[in-house]
């Protein structure tokens, strides 16, 4: 798997169009919406494209961008039998 080279550091999911892209050389944090495609970073108003918005596009290519079931992702906690009941 190639990764694209561009200067991010981390990218977070928030929620299923939106990503936090953490900048590797400034430190700061975008946010990307993919259902609008667009990105609050300085870069975006000029090209409306950024490397914050290609690399999510690149990484997830789509894929993951559509709303997932929710199958394993919480576990459901048994309930705690006490110990003190046990004597
Ligand atoms: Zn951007």
């Amino acid at each position: 798997m190639c990764a694209p080279k561009t200067l991010l550091k981390k990218i977070q999911k928030s929620d299923n169009s939106h990503f936090d892209v953490q900048s590797l050389s400034s430190n700061k944090i975008y946010q990307v919406n993919v259902d609008t495609t667009s990105c609050n970073c300085s870069d975006f108003p000029h090209i409306y494209l950024c490397k914050h918005l290609v690399a999510i596009i690149h990484y997830f290519e789509g894929a993951d961008l559509k709303p997932q079931p929710l199958s394993n992702a919480d576990k459901v906690s048994e309930p705690v039998v006490s110990s003190s009941l046990v004597q």
